[in-house]
Protein backbone atom coordinates (compact mmCIF):
# COMPACT_ATOMS: atom_id res chain seq x y z
CA UNK A 1 0.00 0.00 0.00
CA UNK A 2 1.63 3.47 -0.88
CA UNK A 3 0.99 5.36 2.41
CA UNK A 4 2.43 8.67 1.04
CA UNK A 5 0.41 12.03 1.10
CA UNK A 6 -2.84 11.86 -0.02
CA UNK A 7 -4.85 14.34 -2.54
CA UNK A 8 -6.54 17.48 -0.58
CA UNK A 9 -9.25 19.22 -1.66
CA UNK A 10 -10.48 22.76 -0.92
CA UNK A 11 -14.22 23.32 -0.77
CA UNK A 12 -14.86 26.57 -1.60
CA UNK A 13 -18.59 27.14 -0.98
CA UNK A 14 -21.22 30.01 0.06
CA UNK A 15 -21.40 28.70 3.33
CA UNK A 16 -17.87 28.58 4.57
CA UNK A 17 -16.88 32.48 3.27
CA UNK A 18 -19.51 34.04 5.47
CA UNK A 19 -18.36 32.55 8.43
CA UNK A 20 -14.77 33.03 7.50
CA UNK A 21 -14.46 29.33 7.60
CA UNK A 22 -12.46 26.97 5.67
CA UNK A 23 -12.37 23.30 4.69
CA UNK A 24 -9.99 20.87 2.91
CA UNK A 25 -11.43 17.12 2.53
CA UNK A 26 -8.13 14.71 2.62
CA UNK A 27 -9.18 12.33 -0.05
CA UNK A 28 -8.75 8.74 1.19
CA UNK A 29 -11.54 7.69 -0.56
CA UNK A 30 -8.51 7.81 -3.68
CA UNK A 31 -6.00 5.34 -1.83
CA UNK A 32 -8.09 2.49 -3.97
CA UNK A 33 -10.83 2.14 -5.89
CA UNK A 34 -12.42 -0.54 -3.95
CA UNK A 35 -10.77 -0.66 -0.76
CA UNK A 36 -12.08 2.94 1.16
CA UNK A 37 -9.49 4.39 2.56
CA UNK A 38 -9.31 4.06 6.34
CA UNK A 39 -9.54 0.24 6.43
CA UNK A 40 -6.10 -0.04 4.77
CA UNK A 41 -4.14 2.32 7.26
CA UNK A 42 -6.27 0.24 10.11
CA UNK A 43 -5.16 -3.29 9.05
CA UNK A 44 -1.40 -2.70 8.63
CA UNK A 45 -0.08 -3.50 11.83
CA UNK A 46 -2.81 -6.25 11.97
CA UNK A 47 -1.25 -8.18 9.32
CA UNK A 48 2.02 -7.21 10.25
CA UNK A 49 1.42 -8.89 13.36
CA UNK A 50 0.17 -11.85 11.97
CA UNK A 51 3.26 -12.07 9.64
CA UNK A 52 5.76 -11.92 12.67
CA UNK A 53 3.61 -14.74 14.58
CA UNK A 54 4.09 -16.55 11.64
CA UNK A 55 0.27 -16.93 11.12
CA UNK A 56 -1.46 -18.59 7.67
CA UNK A 57 -5.17 -16.79 7.43
CA UNK A 58 -7.28 -13.86 8.72
CA UNK A 59 -10.68 -14.22 10.42
CA UNK A 60 -12.26 -11.17 10.80
CA UNK A 61 -16.33 -10.53 11.28
CA UNK A 62 -18.62 -8.27 9.18
CA UNK A 63 -21.94 -7.29 7.41
CA UNK A 64 -23.01 -7.64 3.65
CA UNK A 65 -21.71 -4.16 2.66
CA UNK A 66 -19.27 -4.22 5.31
CA UNK A 67 -15.80 -1.95 3.75
CA UNK A 68 -13.75 -3.55 6.52
CA UNK A 69 -14.93 -7.19 5.09
CA UNK A 70 -13.84 -6.12 1.72
CA UNK A 71 -10.77 -4.27 2.75
CA UNK A 72 -9.37 -7.08 4.72
CA UNK A 73 -9.22 -9.85 1.65
CA UNK A 74 -8.00 -6.97 -0.81
CA UNK A 75 -5.00 -6.66 1.97
CA UNK A 76 -5.22 -10.14 3.35
CA UNK A 77 -4.33 -11.24 -0.85
CA UNK A 78 -1.89 -8.62 -1.06
CA UNK A 79 0.23 -9.64 2.41
CA UNK A 80 0.36 -13.49 1.33
CA UNK A 81 -2.56 -15.08 3.77
CA UNK A 82 -5.91 -16.95 2.98
CA UNK A 83 -8.84 -15.06 4.31
CA UNK A 84 -11.88 -16.03 6.04
CA UNK A 85 -14.77 -13.43 6.64
CA UNK A 86 -17.82 -14.51 9.14
CA UNK A 87 -20.57 -12.79 7.55
CA UNK A 88 -23.50 -12.24 9.80
CA UNK A 89 -27.04 -12.97 8.69
CA UNK A 90 -28.28 -15.67 6.41
CA UNK A 91 -26.40 -15.67 3.09
CA UNK A 92 -28.49 -13.56 0.77
CA UNK A 93 -30.03 -15.18 -2.61
CA UNK A 94 -28.25 -12.35 -4.86
CA UNK A 95 -24.47 -11.93 -3.12
CA UNK A 96 -24.30 -8.50 -1.95
CA UNK A 97 -21.16 -5.77 -4.39
CA UNK A 98 -19.19 -5.93 -1.54
CA UNK A 99 -19.28 -9.58 -0.65
CA UNK A 100 -18.94 -10.86 -4.26
CA UNK A 101 -15.47 -8.23 -4.25
CA UNK A 102 -14.57 -10.04 -1.23
CA UNK A 103 -14.29 -13.60 -2.76
CA UNK A 104 -12.55 -12.29 -5.91
CA UNK A 105 -9.95 -11.04 -3.43
CA UNK A 106 -10.11 -15.15 -1.95
CA UNK A 107 -11.96 -14.76 0.96
CA UNK A 108 -14.28 -17.49 2.13
CA UNK A 109 -17.33 -16.78 3.71
CA UNK A 110 -19.50 -18.03 6.19
CA UNK A 111 -22.74 -16.92 7.05
CA UNK A 112 -23.98 -16.98 10.12
CA UNK A 113 -27.48 -15.99 12.30
CA UNK A 114 -27.31 -12.73 14.01
CA UNK A 115 -27.31 -14.71 17.61
CA UNK A 116 -24.44 -17.18 16.38
CA UNK A 117 -22.83 -13.69 15.67
CA UNK A 118 -22.88 -12.14 18.60
CA UNK A 119 -21.40 -15.04 20.67
CA UNK A 120 -18.45 -15.18 17.34
CA UNK A 121 -17.98 -11.75 18.07
CA UNK A 122 -17.19 -12.56 22.37
CA UNK A 123 -15.20 -15.83 21.80
CA UNK A 124 -13.90 -15.94 18.43
CA UNK A 125 -12.45 -19.05 18.57
CA UNK A 126 -16.10 -21.00 18.83
CA UNK A 127 -15.41 -20.45 15.40
CA UNK A 128 -14.32 -24.50 15.40
CA UNK A 129 -17.86 -25.67 16.33
CA UNK A 130 -19.05 -24.67 13.02
CA UNK A 131 -19.37 -27.41 10.14
CA UNK A 132 -18.36 -24.48 7.38
CA UNK A 133 -15.46 -24.13 9.46
CA UNK A 134 -14.49 -27.89 9.61
CA UNK A 135 -15.11 -28.06 6.01
CA UNK A 136 -12.26 -25.39 5.60
CA UNK A 137 -9.75 -28.01 6.82
CA UNK A 138 -8.20 -25.28 8.80
CA UNK A 139 -7.43 -27.55 11.63
CA UNK A 140 -5.06 -25.69 13.10
CA UNK A 141 -6.47 -22.49 15.09
CA UNK A 142 -2.83 -21.20 16.04
CA UNK A 143 -2.65 -20.42 12.20
CA UNK A 144 -5.23 -17.83 12.07
CA UNK A 145 -4.92 -14.39 13.19
CA UNK A 146 -8.43 -12.65 14.88
CA UNK A 147 -9.05 -9.37 13.69
CA UNK A 148 -11.85 -7.54 15.34
CA UNK A 149 -14.91 -6.13 13.59
CA UNK A 150 -14.76 -3.17 12.21
CA UNK A 151 -11.10 -3.88 13.17
CA UNK A 152 -11.32 -2.23 16.51
CA UNK A 153 -8.46 -2.12 18.49
CA UNK A 154 -4.53 -0.39 19.35
CA UNK A 155 -3.02 -2.20 16.84
CA UNK A 156 -5.51 -0.64 14.10
CA UNK A 157 -5.27 2.72 16.46
CA UNK A 158 -1.49 2.52 15.32
CA UNK A 159 -1.96 2.09 11.49
CA UNK A 160 -5.15 4.83 11.33
CA UNK A 161 -2.32 7.00 12.91
CA UNK A 162 -0.34 7.07 10.05
CA UNK A 163 -2.88 9.10 8.70
CA UNK A 164 -2.22 12.05 10.43
CA UNK A 165 2.08 11.33 9.83
CA UNK A 166 2.04 10.88 6.27
CA UNK A 167 0.12 13.70 5.79
CA UNK A 168 1.08 17.45 6.76
CA UNK A 169 -1.93 18.66 9.30
CA UNK A 170 -0.48 21.32 11.32
CA UNK A 171 -2.06 24.07 9.21
CA UNK A 172 -5.02 23.20 10.49
CA UNK A 173 -7.39 24.07 13.61
CA UNK A 174 -10.25 21.11 13.41
CA UNK A 175 -9.67 17.47 12.25
CA UNK A 176 -12.87 16.33 11.50
CA UNK A 177 -13.79 12.53 10.68
CA UNK A 178 -16.72 9.88 10.76
CA UNK A 179 -16.93 7.26 13.73
CA UNK A 180 -18.38 3.55 13.49
CA UNK A 181 -15.77 1.46 15.95
CA UNK A 182 -14.04 5.24 16.72
CA UNK A 183 -10.36 3.05 16.02
CA UNK A 184 -9.73 5.44 13.04
CA UNK A 185 -10.38 8.32 15.56
CA UNK A 186 -8.06 7.65 18.18
CA UNK A 187 -5.49 7.07 15.49
CA UNK A 188 -6.18 10.96 14.30
CA UNK A 189 -6.04 11.96 17.84
CA UNK A 190 -2.74 9.92 18.53
CA UNK A 191 -1.26 11.56 15.73
CA UNK A 192 -2.74 14.87 16.38
CA UNK A 193 -1.22 18.20 17.87
CA UNK A 194 -2.22 19.55 21.11
CA UNK A 195 -3.62 22.70 19.23
CA UNK A 196 -5.94 20.55 16.93
CA UNK A 197 -9.30 19.58 18.12
CA UNK A 198 -10.60 16.39 16.89
CA UNK A 199 -13.97 16.04 16.13
CA UNK A 200 -15.60 12.93 15.43
CA UNK A 201 -19.18 12.10 13.83
CA UNK A 202 -20.78 8.80 15.00
CA UNK A 203 -22.71 7.17 12.22
CA UNK A 204 -24.89 5.37 14.92
CA UNK A 205 -27.75 6.42 16.58
CA UNK A 206 -27.24 6.72 20.33
CA UNK A 207 -24.13 4.50 20.53
CA UNK A 208 -23.21 7.03 23.67
CA UNK A 209 -20.35 4.05 25.00
CA UNK A 210 -18.38 5.64 21.85
CA UNK A 211 -16.31 7.88 24.52
CA UNK A 212 -15.19 5.62 26.77
CA UNK A 213 -14.31 3.21 23.53
CA UNK A 214 -12.16 5.57 22.15
CA UNK A 215 -10.63 6.53 25.34
CA UNK A 216 -9.73 2.89 25.98
CA UNK A 217 -7.10 2.93 22.41
CA UNK A 218 -5.54 5.92 23.57
CA UNK A 219 -2.37 6.15 25.79
CA UNK A 220 -3.26 8.13 29.44
CA UNK A 221 -0.83 11.11 28.82
CA UNK A 222 -2.87 11.55 25.17
CA UNK A 223 -6.62 10.86 26.31
CA UNK A 224 -5.75 13.60 29.05
CA UNK A 225 -5.47 16.42 26.28
CA UNK A 226 -9.30 15.91 26.19
CA UNK A 227 -9.14 17.34 22.58
CA UNK A 228 -11.73 15.51 21.06
CA UNK A 229 -15.90 15.97 20.69
CA UNK A 230 -17.89 12.90 19.75
CA UNK A 231 -20.93 14.10 17.95
CA UNK A 232 -23.77 12.09 17.70
CA UNK A 233 -26.74 14.31 16.15
CA UNK A 234 -26.19 13.62 12.67
CA UNK A 235 -26.61 9.64 12.32
CA UNK A 236 -30.00 9.96 9.70
CA UNK A 237 -31.88 7.24 11.33
CA UNK A 238 -29.06 5.23 12.52
CA UNK A 239 -26.11 3.15 11.47
CA UNK A 240 -26.97 1.73 7.57
CA UNK A 241 -29.87 4.39 7.18
CA UNK A 242 -29.68 6.88 4.18
CA UNK A 243 -33.08 8.26 3.80
CA UNK A 244 -33.71 11.06 0.48
CA UNK A 245 -32.35 13.79 2.31
CA UNK A 246 -28.54 12.19 2.24
CA UNK A 247 -28.86 10.84 -0.56
CA UNK A 248 -30.48 14.25 -2.28
CA UNK A 249 -27.59 15.78 -0.38
CA UNK A 250 -25.09 13.68 -1.94
CA UNK A 251 -25.71 14.69 -5.27
CA UNK A 252 -26.02 18.20 -4.27
CA UNK A 253 -22.15 18.29 -3.01
CA UNK A 254 -21.53 15.77 -6.17
CA UNK A 255 -23.02 18.49 -8.20
CA UNK A 256 -21.62 21.60 -6.72
CA UNK A 257 -17.76 20.03 -5.79
CA UNK A 258 -17.41 16.90 -7.83
CA UNK A 259 -16.68 15.46 -3.89
CA UNK A 260 -18.25 11.54 -4.03
CA UNK A 261 -19.53 10.56 -0.28
CA UNK A 262 -20.36 7.25 0.81
CA UNK A 263 -24.13 6.61 2.21
CA UNK A 264 -22.86 5.43 5.43
CA UNK A 265 -20.26 7.90 7.16
CA UNK A 266 -18.54 10.18 4.79
CA UNK A 267 -21.57 12.15 3.73
CA UNK A 268 -22.92 12.49 7.41
CA UNK A 269 -20.11 14.19 8.27
CA UNK A 270 -20.01 16.71 5.45
CA UNK A 271 -23.70 17.24 6.46
CA UNK A 272 -22.55 17.62 9.87
CA UNK A 273 -19.92 20.17 8.97
CA UNK A 274 -22.47 22.39 6.80
CA UNK A 275 -24.51 22.32 9.53
CA UNK A 276 -22.11 23.10 12.30
CA UNK A 277 -20.81 25.75 10.08
CA UNK A 278 -24.07 27.43 9.41
CA UNK A 279 -24.50 27.25 13.11
CA UNK A 280 -21.11 29.34 13.91
CA UNK A 281 -20.22 26.42 15.51
CA UNK A 282 -16.47 27.36 14.66
CA UNK A 283 -15.01 30.36 15.42
CA UNK A 284 -14.05 32.98 12.21
CA UNK A 285 -10.42 31.76 10.63
CA UNK A 286 -11.01 28.47 11.58
CA UNK A 287 -8.97 25.63 9.55
CA UNK A 288 -11.15 22.84 8.99
CA UNK A 289 -9.70 19.52 7.64
CA UNK A 290 -12.00 16.72 7.27
CA UNK A 291 -10.60 13.34 6.65
CA UNK A 292 -12.62 11.48 3.67
CA UNK A 293 -12.03 8.01 4.94
CA UNK A 294 -13.38 5.80 1.66
CA UNK A 295 -16.52 3.68 1.72
CA UNK A 296 -17.72 4.45 -1.65
CA UNK A 297 -17.96 0.71 -2.63
CA UNK A 298 -20.73 0.75 -0.27
CA UNK A 299 -22.92 3.15 -2.39
CA UNK A 300 -23.98 0.08 -4.69
CA UNK A 301 -25.96 -1.06 -2.20
CA UNK A 302 -28.36 1.49 -3.91
CA UNK A 303 -30.61 1.12 -6.58
CA UNK A 304 -29.50 2.26 -9.58
CA UNK A 305 -29.88 6.16 -10.45
CA UNK A 306 -29.84 7.17 -6.65
CA UNK A 307 -26.46 8.80 -6.93
CA UNK A 308 -25.44 10.88 -10.25
CA UNK A 309 -21.92 9.18 -9.67
C1 LIG B 1 -15.00 1.99 8.75
C2 LIG B 1 -15.21 3.37 8.27
C3 LIG B 1 -15.26 4.45 9.16
C4 LIG B 1 -15.20 4.29 10.64
O1 LIG B 1 -13.95 3.92 11.11
P1 LIG B 1 -13.80 3.47 12.63
O2 LIG B 1 -12.34 3.33 12.80
O3 LIG B 1 -14.51 2.14 12.76
O4 LIG B 1 -14.41 4.49 13.49
C5 LIG B 1 -15.42 5.72 8.65
N1 LIG B 1 -15.53 5.92 7.33
C6 LIG B 1 -15.51 4.90 6.45
C7 LIG B 1 -15.70 5.20 5.01
C8 LIG B 1 -15.34 3.60 6.89
O5 LIG B 1 -15.34 2.59 6.00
Amino acid sequence: MDTGAADVQTILAEWLLVQKVSLDVLRLDKVHHVVSGNKLFKLKYYLQEAKEQHKESIITFGGAWSNHIVATAYASKEAGFKSIGIIRGEKPPVLSDTLFKAMEFGMQLIYVSREVYKVLKRDPEDITKLTEFKQLGLSDLHKCYFIAEGGYGITGTKGAAEIGHTNNLSAYTHIIAAVGTGTMLAGLIRSALHTHKIIGISSMKGNLGLRDEVLQLLPTEIANHNNFDLIHEYHFGGFGKHPVQLTDFINEVYRDHHLPLDIVYTSKTFFAIKDLVGKGYFAEGSKLLMVHSGGLQGNSSLPLKVLAF
